[in-house]
């Protein structure tokens, strides 16, 4: 069949395919980092095609290679005397528009391939939300799962004695992600200041509020996320009121869409943790949740010895067969597959909002765009986190703190703008609808813009 493309969108795609096929020659073994690449790639190729400039300056080629990647050893002594090594990794990847900003995962299954795809992301990201901050993310594959606080304390000071040689306020700024909350947090907090012999509030974010922490931090993501879903349903006259949520995971995101969707007038029938899943018809109880995960670090299983009439299941992906109006993943990378998406529309799914980071497969994502799903990508859908993170960042240079409201009020404020924003770059390269194209092409200007006016470096 003869090809309908332009010459300038056959010139477009054709160096895009290059630059994925060199990345994946480059970084091999690194799936979940080629499957970040090829998703900002493929929605690019409009634009290079409009702006040959960002071909001939080698933006691309640049963009997807980290600035920095510091991997080091994390030893350290458990409750029964035995050591233990842990990797630790950092990814400074890209600081054209201001210190490399990104959280810190704890988890069995972080790797270069984990922590680079959430870094790359994390560029565009943080583009989104307007605020001065690079891209950046780290972690370890230490499994904060089932220990005592003691070594959870010993093994953070260990990852922080040799990450503060590589971070700072206007340098690299760290937060939380999964399995790395305001305990681990505060423990790295301390060791940096007693390493460094200084305070330097704005070293990291998601701090306490006692020391440097801005309200609404731990609210930010979830909250953002309903937010910018909450744009995604206006636009076609529907909203959270009377409607039915599905919500993943159980940890901090997730408890504070399912808060927020609440709020709204929403019904939350169900959520998870990495063993199984909760379904309650008659709505899941926040203060239950809250309780068992943030206090006392329990398993969502036993949410039922509280609530019998709830039915709890084991294993997390069946969730997404249960019927609902809107689908909040904010578990983990990679957890609606196209049968699941499949099962989300024939049940009648309306919206998805990402809460979690690249949570639905490439696969998935194209079986939600064909069947007119409003799609709200983790880029742009969660990045209330990061964008808080900053006003962070401002309240601790200023050496003052706004009030909840205030910061709730900015924070809504920003994700109607990456709403927005996302929304006018996808009809601007007249693919209306496809907030993914959208959010990838709004974050990616930004920064070619501001790499371009650095020159080569
Ligand atoms: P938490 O550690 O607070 O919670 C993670 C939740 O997801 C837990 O319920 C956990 O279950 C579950 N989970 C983890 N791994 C898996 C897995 N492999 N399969 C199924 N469930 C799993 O992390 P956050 O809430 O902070 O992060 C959740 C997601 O949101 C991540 O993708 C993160 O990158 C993203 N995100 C977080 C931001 C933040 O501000 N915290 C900002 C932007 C994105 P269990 O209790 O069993 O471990």
């Amino acid at each position: 069949m003869p090809s309908t493309l332009t010459g300038s969108e056959q010139a477009a795609e054709q160096y895009v395919s290059s630059v994925y096929e060199s990345v994946i020659r480059r970084n091999p073994h690194e799936s979940e980092f080629h499957q970040a690449v090829k998703e900002i790639l493929d929605s690019l190729i409009p634009v290079f095609a409009r702006h040959p400039k960002y071909m001939k300056h080698g933006i691309l080629e640049r963009i997807v290679e980290p600035e920095r990647m510091i991997t080091f050893r994390v030893p350290w002594v458990d409750d029964n005397g035995n050591v233990q090594v842990n990797r630790g990794f950092r990814v400074q990847f890209n600081s054209a528009i201001g210190p490399y900003k990104g959280g810190l995962r704890f988890h069995p299954s972080v790797n270069a391939s984990i922590i680079k795809f959430l870094g790359f992301e994390q560029i565009f990201k943080n583009s989104l939300t307007g605020q001065p901050i690079g891209g950046g993310k780290g972690g370890s594959d230490f499994d904060p799962k089932g220990k005592s606080d003691r070594e959870i304390m010993r093994f953070t000071q260990s990852f922080m004695t040799e990450l503060y040689k590589y971070i700072g306020p206007d340098e690299d700024v760290p937060a939380g992600d999964i399995g790395v909350g305001a305990r681990e947090i505060g423990y790295m907090f301390g060791q940096y200041k007693r390493i460094r012999g200084g305070y330097e509030a704005g070293v990291l974010t998601g701090k306490g509020i006692v020391y440097g922490g801005s309200l609404t931090r731990t609210e930010a993501t979830g909250y953002g996320c309903v937010y910018f879903v909450n744009e995604m349903l206006e636009s076609r006259g529907l909203s959270f009121q009377g409607s039915t949520v599905v919500v993943s995971g159980s940890g901090n995101v997730s408890i504070y869409a399912m808060d927020k969707a609440t709020q709204l007038g929403a019904k939350v029938v169900a959520c998870s943790d990495s063993d199984g899943y909760v379904y309650d018809p008659h709505g899941i109880n926040l203060n239950t949740v809250k309780r068992l995960k943030e206090i006392e670090r329990k398993r969502i299983r036993e949410y039922v010895d509280e609530h019998p009439h709830a039915v709890y299941t084991e294993g997390c992906q069946g969730i997404w067969s249960l019927p609902c109006d809107i689908a909040l993943p904010c578990a983990t990378q990679n957890e609606i597959d196209a049968d699941s998406a499949k099962m989300l529309v024939e049940n009648g799914v309306k919206a998805v909002g990402e809460g979690a980071n690249m949570p639905s497969t490439l696969e998935a994502i194209d079986v939600f765009l064909k069947n007119r799903v409003l799609f709200g990508p983790a880029k742009a859908a969660n990045a209330g986190g990061v964008a808080v993170s900053a006003l962070e960042m401002s309240q601790n240079s200023m050496r003052q703190s706004w009030t909840f409201e205030e910061v709730d009020a900015k924070l809504h404020s920003i994700m109607k703008n990456i709403y927005q924003n996302s929304v006018k770059a996808s009809e601007a390269y007249g693919l209306p609808g496809n907030l993914v194209a959208g959010a990838n092409i709004a974050g990616f200007v930004r920064v070619a813009e501001a790499m371009l006016a650095q020159g080569v470096v």
